[in-house]
């Protein structure tokens, strides 16, 4: 089943002061010809993770410049997930692909969803591999269809890209976050697109400090000593139990400093209480670190306070499609740690905008830096905020699908 996800109103009038003039005029101009046409986004997930992030603010700003635009999510049973997640993973180079049973789901369950599809659409852009089969159980029922895939392809398990190559050559076009996540062998238009922030969202508005203190001190976080901080979903590939051993690095040398993971657990992301179990025991009875959840009640505003209060922002992720945490980070001017993968570096210019690191002791270093030297690491978080909001904004998202439904209209 696919269903309805409800979004608010937002205007990109509000946005203008925040990027640059063009791009705004550009996106007017570009949305006079597309006006009225229907543009449906399907996803597996209404709650957690990043293409969830960016939907709740690109929806509604198609909507605003004259677009018919919805969003609707797969509905499907529990081991439709598991089958998609071992796919998430061996997409991302896992070796353990999926079996001819869990095969078996996936296709049906795409299929049974495919019923409450409808017609009339102009453009139906599908996120991620989840939902990839409807384009192939639907035919194309007029419409162009945009493949978008958020994740990091650039080594996928081979058998298993071999089974979705087909399905992806199905579609218009297709769009990446970077050139070498681009499927082997695929020959159909590519577009790539990097994802951005909402700057008005709750999740990424100004707060003040002492709102931000007022906030992370109901979860236990002491106004004074330093915090470092990862926002993430408990997922593997995000190293949660690499930030903890890096905070006992950087614990040795900064005695008060404190920990916050913070990280939501999405519906679609079945192993995400196992991973969660396992980093709580890694971090065994230390007081200072904190491992919270939207079960907590940690929503976006409280998101947002964690970030504006941190002293250092991590993201030590394996593999990373793009890391949206990381532009959240640096549009709050933060000075950033991030794994040198996926995204990240796009974000992050070694030394510039912050620091990339490839293991527990380079992140452990590079944090002992930034608190020890609080100006020259504030300058790191301007440049990283203007790097952000010259690339990193949603306007830049909306202009892109524009253009893409333009050129596919021709
Ligand atoms: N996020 C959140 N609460 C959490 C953990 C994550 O709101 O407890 C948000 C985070 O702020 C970001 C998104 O989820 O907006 C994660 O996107 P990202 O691209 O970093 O990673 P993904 O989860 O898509 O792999």
């Amino acid at each position: 089943m696919l269903q309805e996800v409800h979004v608010g109103h937002k205007s990109l009038a509000d946005y203008q002061s925040m990027v640059v003039k063009p791009l705004v005029e550009e996106i007017r101009e570009l949305a006079e010809a597309l006006k009225g046409m229907r543009v449906l986004h399907i996803n597996a997930t209404s709650f957690g993770g990043g293409v969830a992030e960016i939907l709740y603010t690109l929806v509604p700003l198609m909507r605003d410049v004259g677009l018919d635009a919805d969003w609707r999510v797969i509905m499907a049973a529990q081991e439709f997930y598991e089958s998609t997640k071992l796919m998430h993973n061996a997409l991302q180079g896992n070796p353990q692909g999926l079996n001819k049973a869990q095969q078996d789901i996936y296709e049906e369950q795409s299929r049974l969803a495919t019923e409450s599809l409808g017609g009339g659409f102009d453009f139906i852009i599908v996120h991620d591999p989840q939902p990839l089969l409807l384009r192939h159980f639907a035919g194309d029922l007029g419409a162009k269809w945009i493949w978008r895939c958020h994740i990091d392809t650039s080594s996928p398990n081979p058998e298993l890209a071999r089974y979705m190559l087909p399905f992806v050559q199905l579609y218009d076009a297709a769009i990446f976050s970077m050139d070498k996540y681009v499927f082997e062998g695929l020959d159909i238009p590519i577009k790539v697109y990097m994802p951005a922030i909402d700057p008005l969202s709750t999740k990424n508005m100004v707060l003040s400090p002492e709102d931000a203190d007022y906030v992370v001190s109901q979860f236990g976080v002491e106004p004074g000593p330093p915090l470092l901080l990862q926002v993430s979903r408990f997922d593997p590939w995000k190293d949660p139990l690499g930030v903890i051993d890096a905070y006992r690095l950087v614990k040795k040398e900064f005695a008060s400093v404190q920990l916050a993971l913070v990280g939501s657990m999405a519906t679609d992301d079945p192993e995400g209480w196992a991973f969660f179990t396992k980093t709580v025991e890694h971090a065994g009875d230390d007081g200072d670190v904190l491992i919270l959840s939207n079960l907590n009640n940690v929503g976006n505003l409280e998101v947002n306070a964690f970030q504006a209060r941190a002293d250092v922002v991590i993201q030590k992720s394996i593999r990373e499609g793009f890391g949206l945490t990381v532009s959240e980070a640096l549009w709050k001017v933060k000075p950033t740690v991030g794994g040198n993968v996926g995204g990240i570096p796009q974000q992050i210019r070694e030394g510039e905008t912050g620091f990339l690191v490839d293991s527990v002791d380079q992140c452990a270093e590079r944090c002992m830096w930034i608190l020890d030297h609080p100006e020259e690491a504030r300058n790191m978080g301007r440049a990283g905020k203007e790097h952000v909001r010259a690339n990193f904004l949603m306007p830049r998202v909306l202009r892109d699908y524009l253009r893409l439904f333009s050129e596919l209209t021709k």
